[in-house]
């Protein structure tokens, strides 16, 4: 049998911090092709969406057997506003079934496509996290080159935010030399601040040989800096390459810091630093409302 929402499982990592909760994904490979992605290790042809099939038909079996008293996480390992949702709808359909199902659901994007969902979110138990790596488009043109620009997915939670969503932002993977710098760091949170949004949710660049070629092929005058801090002073997790904890660690206090002047709880996501956490929960499922 076919299961489509099931038991987040972060591939056993001890770094993980995430509370119990379910991971749907309304399609296989996402259309952003974000360089630092790591999907496309365990997902053919990671980077062309296509819908599952028969999805809606499987959701409906499987949410009449969840417990529904775990939060919904959509989506884990693909936008669930990928490109071809604009005109399939999908995730719009999605949204309406567990909304009816009185589901709590965290939606994890970086598309501002989600606005056109704001009926749906404002009746439900929904929360939106934004991920945010920069806020200089040419920059975010080569991290993300098929998402939305920053300042599109800055109108898209002015909206959310005026509007009574509950939302978080990602600022997720720092990557050292290249969006690591305290400034634009702090341009961020603050931005967000202001906009209303609660949390941020931080962690560093994880290197999978796929997308370290990728990030490499992007950064070539960066090689030597990564090789330095993930190949000769990293360690391996779980089959991901990490830098060093020192290095790890010195950056998320960076933005906690950050965080916290200006007012936003904070957490990492998959680094283990849980006494920088200063939430509920670490991945923002804490700003669902209550059923
Ligand atoms: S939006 Fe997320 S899932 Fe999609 S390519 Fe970027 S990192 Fe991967």
């Amino acid at each position: 049998m076919t299961y489509v929402l099931r038991r987040f499982d972060p591939w056993g990592s001890p770094l993980c911090t995430c509370p119990p909760k379910y991971s749907l994904s309304p399609y296989t490979g996402c259309g952003h092709a974000c360089r630092y992605c790591y999907i496309t290790s365990y997902i053919r042809n990671g980077f062309n969406p296509r819908v599952k099939e028969k999805f809606l038909l499987h959701l409906r079996r499987d949410l009449v057997k969840a417990d529904l008293s775990l939060p919904i996480s959509i989506a884990n390992s693909s936008d669930p506003y990928t490109p071809p949702e604009g005109v399939l709808k999908i995730t719009r359909e999605t949204l309406r079934m567990l909304s009816s199902f009185n589901a709590g659901v965290i939606i994890i994007t970086k598309s501002n496509l989600v606005v056109r969902d704001l009926d749906i979110l404002c009746r439900g138990r929904f929360t939106v996290s934004f991920t945010i790596t920069t806020l200089n488009d040419v920059l975010a043109r080569v991290l993300e080159p098929y998402a939305p620009p920053p300042y599109i997915r800055v109108e898209a939670l002015r909206v959310l935010c005026r509007a009574g969503v509950p939302c978080s932002v990602r600022i997720d993977p720092i990557i050292p030399g290249v969006n690591d710098d305290f400034d634009s760091i702090k341009r961020i949170v603050s931005l967000v601040a202001e906009l209303g949004v609660k949390h941020i949710v931080s962690s560093t660049y994880k290197a999978k040989p796929d997308n370290f070629n990728r990030v490499l092929e992007a950064f070539p005058e960066k090689a030597d800096l990564f090789k330095r801090l993930y190949v000769e002073g990293g360690v391996k997790i779980g089959g991901v390459r990490y830098m060093g904890e020192k290095f790890r660690y010195s950056y998320m206090k960076m933005v906690k810091g950050l965080a916290d002047d200006y007012g936003l709880t904070f957490s990492t996501c998959r680094e283990g630093f849980r006494d920088l956490q200063s939430s509920e929960t670490c991945d923002g499922t804490h700003l669902i409302p209550k059923g």
